[in-house]
């Protein structure tokens, strides 16, 4: 919470103006820079989703999107032992990639509608389109996993490591198990501090409602997911 200088009333983290007064509390933000952004997620994620909140322009939304629903269909393919209807991993790569391409767009507005409607459950006041950056923005970890690791995973262990989950087990899928758990739950815990900076409240009760928004928001998108992937693979 900021407390306004000129009439001391607290306002949330993310107010540009006070809200008694009218004051200016903090600068306006137009763009978002995104390696800079990135970097701030790391070192403070509650400034880096105040400062997108604040932002006027959602930059790199999209982009982010991409990661968030290309990692999702990954992680069901794999759990669904998808690359056993595939001789060639180059073919399930192409296709999960075709896949996640068509489907970054509408998934990613499911995932961020569901964290609107779920949080107005819990009285929210806020935007679409910041669930919507705040969605994005949560998944930068996720985005970096899909491009960097899951290539690099896939390209030591071939195409029987998403041939089966739990069977074949070594010391380079351990790893690969560990570095996919690491990334997800960095992801998830992005989210349910993304989703409490909605909240203007503090304490830890909106914790725990940012927990339950996160978790039922991720269960619709993930349910949709499997239904399409259930059509194709
Ligand atoms: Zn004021």
């Amino acid at each position: 919470m900021i407390s306004c200088p000129n009439c001391n009333e607290l306002n949330s983290n993310s107010f540009q103006i006070c809200k008694k007064c009218g004051f200016i509390l903090q600068d306006k933000i137009a763009n978002l820079d995104f390696f800079q952004t990135c970097w701030m997620i790391l070192e403070s994620p509650t400034n880096a989703f105040n400062k997108i909140l604040r932002a006027e322009h959602k930059n790199f939304v999209l982009l982010l999107f991409y990661g968030l629903i290309s990692t999702i269909i990954f992680i069901i393919t794999w759990f669904n032992a998808s690359g056993k209807n595939f001789d060639n991993l180059i073919y399930y790569l192409l296709l999960i990639q075709l896949i996640s391409i068509v489907t970054f767009l509408p998934l990613g507005f499911v995932c961020a509608l569901s964290i609107y409607l779920t949080s107005k459950i819990f009285q929210s006041k806020n935007s679409f389109i910041n669930c919507y950056a705040i969605t994005g923005w949560s998944s930068m970890p996720l985005l970096f996993y899909f491009v960097i690791f899951v290539p690099i995973g896939l390209g030591i262990e071939g195409i029987s490591f998403v041939s089966s989950f739990t069977s074949n087990i070594t010391s380079n899928s351990i790893l690969f198990y560990g570095i996919s758990i690491i990334f997800i739950t960095y992801f998830f815990i992005l989210l349910i501090i993304g989703i409490s900076s909605l909240f203007g409240s503090v304490g830890y009760v909106k914790f725990v409602k940012s927990f339950i928004i996160a978790l039922m928001s991720l269960s619709i998108t993930i349910f949709i997911a499997v239904k399409i992937l259930n059509q194709i693979i």
